[in-house]
Order: C-alpha cells, then structure tokens, then sequence
C-alpha cells in the first residue's frame, strides 16, 4: 500500500526522469560561478520572469533572508504580514543577522496587507524610527492567490513612498497557474523574488531568489557569509530546470485534486470545511477526536500533519494521484462514520 502523505508539498519524492538528469549534469564550482548548470538555472528564472540576475540557494528561508539583507540595512524595517512566512517561520532571521526590524502587519483573508495598514504604517523620516525601506509579500499565502490589482495598487503605493518591494514566491507557480496568467504577470510589480523548486514542484532541494544586478550582487554576498556558497550545486539545479519544464502546467492537476478532496470532505457530519485554495484544503475536526482521527488514516496509509490545531491542512503535490484522493475522502468517511 503506498503512502499518501498529505503534510506538505515538501515531501515530494524526485521522479525518475528527475534523477536522470540530475545524474547527467554538467557541474563546476559554483562560488567561482563555474557551474553552467545553475548559470543556466539562474538565467533561465531571470529571463522568464524579467530581472537580470537569479541566485540558486538550498532553502526559501536563506532565499528571503537574503532578499531582507540585500534590501535593508541595520536599523531599517520592513513591512510584513503578521501570519506571513517570512514574519513568522523563520527564526526571525533579518532581525537576528541583519539588525533589520520587522513591522508585522494584520492580514486580510485573502492574505493582503490591506492599503492603510500598509500607508499607516510606513514612518517619517525621523531618528525615533526604523527607516521603513521594504514592503514583503507571499503568494501563495496559506493557497490564497493575492489578486492583480492589488498587486499592483501595493506597488504604487510602496513606491510612492521610496519602497523596495519583495514577493515570498514559495508558490509562485501555483499563483500565476490558478490565475490563469504568466508568472512575469505577477513579479513585474517586485524587485525581488523568491521561488521554491522544493515544493509543489518537485525537486528534492532548492529555491532562487531574482532581481537586479545590484540585489543579486549583495545576496551572493550574504549568502557566503551565511555559509550557503556551495560548489557542484548543478545536481541540484538540473532537479530545477527539470521541474520547470515539467511540473509547472501540471500544478492545475494538484488545485483540482484539492477541489475534489474538498467537495467530498464537505459532505461529511463531523468535518468543517473551512475552504480550499489552490494545493490545500483546510478542515477543523472536533479537537477530542483528532488523535483517533490520525491513528485511523495511518492505518489505510495516509499522513496528516496535526500540528496546527484545530485546523488540519491538507497539501495536495506530484505524488498524490486520484486514487490518493479517492482513498482519503474513503478513509476520512469511514472515520466519521463509524465512531
Ligand atoms: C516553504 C516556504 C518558505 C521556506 O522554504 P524552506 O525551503 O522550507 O526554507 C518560505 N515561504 C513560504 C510561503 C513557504 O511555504
């Protein structure tokens, strides 16, 4: 019985055609920016979504890090959602390295720093306060897609005021899929972005951080005093190009399996559904029966995170077919019903 592992798009297994390019790829020594593997990687990302430079770094978390520590400077601040993951997930990193101050702010439902929050928020010019140098945004954020518009009246209002603008792209991917527009469409309003290879498209490690010469040049150099200057990194980046040329348009399969897994759960006594977005559904269960809930689907081969409660999150990814889907809704019914 194969597992149906529905924790995170993290956990995605390398397809074997994945495994064959990666086993063929031509590699240097990246510091000295020799390996034509992630030169091309690199370029590839630039190109299509229009910055002049990428860099290949192993996680989205040194990927934002950077982009932070390239924007700001000790004593400046950045704006940032309060439940985003830059904000929240990662170790409060631009303030522990950079000296960078973060200014969380209340999102919307959808995930959007609402305009005033945003305007209300940037300081004068004034030694009381941090430099507000930087607006940060996620998309997707908890599946939400941010809607163009906003993006766009985001940008405007941050350049308006002297602010560089950085996109959490983790999945920009299944943004710009569910929106049904090319991902450019989305980061033409940032000057920095970061993408994940390691999620819902597939690669084993890896994210890119994109902007201009300038950003890029300052990131290269974070990131070897972070220690992320690696060498033959071309296996890894070969799993990126790879992804790109074949895990992209295939993410729509992912946001209609998790809009089925939806539609059945929704017909369940004992399950809320709270909504599904884009690769995730999210559920509430009665808090007594969650462990009985867990112990339950791992015995028909299906993996659930419940670290979040009450609500559970289910991801849906490359190794989740319908069957997987089928066998869920199956198993969850089974559950309630039988209590
Ligand atoms: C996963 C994720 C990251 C960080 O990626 P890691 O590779 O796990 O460090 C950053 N932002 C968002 C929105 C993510 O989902």
């Amino acid at each position: 019985m194969n597992v149906i592992d529905l924790r995170s798009d993290t956990v995605t297994q390398p397809t074997a055609a994945m495994r064959a390019v990666m086993l063929e790829a031509p590699v240097g020594d990246d510091v000295y920016g020799e390996d034509p593997t992630v030169n091309a990687l690199q370029q590839r990302l630039a190109d299509e979504l229009g910055f002049d430079a990428g860099l290949f770094v192993p996680t989205g978390t040194q990927s934002n890090l950077l982009a932070l520590l390239a924007h700001c400077e000790r004593g400046d601040e950045y704006l940032v959602g309060m439940d985003a993951h830059t904000y929240k997930f990662e170790g409060g990193g631009a303030a522990v390295l950079g000296s960078i101050q973060p200014q969380p702010i209340v999102q919307a439902d959808d995930g959007s720093l609402p305009l005033e929050s945003i305007a209300s928020a940037i300081k004068p010019d004034d030694p009381h306060f941090a430099r507000t140098r930087l607006l940060a945004l996620e998309n997707t954020w908890h599946g939400r897609t941010l809607p163009l518009d906003y993006l766009r009246s985001a940008h405007d209002l941050a350049r308006s005021h002297g602010l560089g603008m950085h996109l959490d792209g983790a999945r920009l991917f299944n943004a710009a899929v569910a929106c049904k527009v090319t991902a450019r469409e989305i980061t033409r309003h940032f000057d920095t972005v970061s993408i994940c290879l390691s999620k819902g498209l597939g690669a084993p490690v890896g994210s890119v951080l994109l902007g201009s010469h300038a950003l890029i040049d300052k990131a290269r150099r974070w990131r070897k005093v972070c220690g992320g200057g690696w060498r033959q990194a071309g296996i890894l980046a070969a799993a990126g190009l790879h992804a790109l040329d074949h895990h992209v348009a295939r993410l729509a399969q992912d946001h209609d399996r998790a809009a089925t897994l939806a539609g059945s759960l929704r017909g369940i006594a004992g399950i809320d559904l709270l909504g599904q977005h884009t690769n995730m559904v999210f559920i509430n269960v009665p808090a007594d029966r969650l462990r009985a809930l867990d112990a339950h689907l791992g015995e028909a081969g299906i993996r659930i995170s419940i670290g979040y409660l009450p609500t559970l999150r289910l991801v849906t990814h490359l190794d989740v077919d319908d069957d997987g889907i089928e066998r869920t809704a199956a198993a969850f019914a089974g559950f309630f019903d039988n209590k």
